[in-house]
């Protein structure tokens, strides 16, 4: 395998009030490699956006990073100055308006941006702005036109150009098309693959959603409370979960196969902990019908660079 683009080792962010420290991201280690999408998946309050949050600089008080690196390029970037990680990484979020400046035309936006990170003419700005735009498939003659009189999903195309301009080697992508209506959604997902193999740009793509999981991701990363639960190859992890909380994710999920229209939908018991108040041992233990002992009082390590649940230090055990 390459040498990994980012490298996350044993990152934990933390939260000060008062006396009291509560971890939301808890010794957190993952890879991501050139030109792979890599999925961040759980239920709200797993760690998902916090994460991005780090990778990208944006870890305000009362939060701070409390142990762990994280590398780009092999070089680290907790400490960066805003402008190398901003040159190198660009967000997407989920919603674009909240991205785009209403009262600039969109061409004014990507000419910005533009010159803020190559040292180029404004002329040549605004070819570079046309062609970002033709391929994320918008008409660059629309470069003049403002915001309000795109779609929804063409609004959250002139994102990704926007995000393609400084030329990142990562787009992290936080629920990118959790707005946009299902047809709209596969467009822009097939785009952000598309960009990926053709750039060469790795993306962190965090969502509830495991069809968004698996119809982009090369490896998905299952986050709960704050811990990296199971790791691996998408169609591996969602055929073969290892860990209970994933095979609840799985379950879960809403299936559009005929036969499966009147099976009542599974769901997990319960909810994710508050990071003031989350379990000792496991901390999905109080939800999961497999607990032992042993969950409730000892942490899970990785087994086989896989899965944090005790059911794999057997040999042979499974869900
Ligand atoms: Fe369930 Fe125990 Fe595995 Fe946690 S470690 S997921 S409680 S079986």
């Amino acid at each position: 395998m390459d040498e990994p683009l980012l490298e996350i080792k044993d990152l934990s962010v933390s939260l000060k009030k008062r006396n009291t420290i509560s971890v939301a991201v808890d010794c957190l280690s993952l890879n991501l490699y050139p030109s792979e999408i890599l999925g961040l998946v759980g239920e709200s309050g797993a760690g998902k956006s916090m994460t991005g949050s780090a990778i990208l600089g944006l870890i305000e008080s009362p939060l701070y990073i409390s142990a762990g690196t994280i590398t780009l390029h092999g070089q680290s970037i907790v400490e960066a100055p805003e402008h190398i990680r901003g040159s190198k990484i660009s967000m997407i979020f989920q919603d674009p308006l909240v991205s785009l400046n209403p009262l600039k035309t969109i061409g004014e936006q990507l000419v910005k941006t533009i010159k803020t990170h190559f040292n180029i003419s404004k002329a040549e700005a605004l070819e570079r702005g046309k062609r970002l735009l033709s391929d994320v498939g918008i008409d660059p003659e629309r470069i003049d036109a403002y915001p309000h009189t795109f779609s929804g999903g063409m609004r959250q195309r002139v994102v990704i150009a926007l995000a393609l301009a400084p030329d990142p080697d990562l787009i992290i992508a936080d629920e990118p098309t959790t707005a946009l209506d299902v047809s709209v959604q596969a467009q822009i997902l097939n785009l952000l693959k598309r960009l990926c193999i053709e750039r060469g740009t790795s993306i962190i793509l965090i969502t509830h959603d495991m069809g968004v999981i698996s119809e982009t991701t090369d490896r998905v990363a299952v986050l709960y409370s704050g811990r990296l639960v199971e790791i691996g190859e998408t169609s591996d992890v969602l055929q073969h979960p290892k860990h209970p909380y994933t095979a609840g994710l799985v379950a879960s999920t809403p299936n559009i196969d005929p036969h499966s229209f009147h099976k009542k939908l599974f769901q997990i018991p319960g909810t994710m902990p508050d990071i003031n108040d989350v379990p000792n041992g496991c901390a999905f233990h109080p939800r999961c019908e497999h607990a032992s002992n042993i969950c409730q009082t000892q942490k899970p390590p990785l087994f086989n660079a896989r899965a944090s649940c005790w059911l794999l230090e057997t040999p042979g055990e499974t869900l």
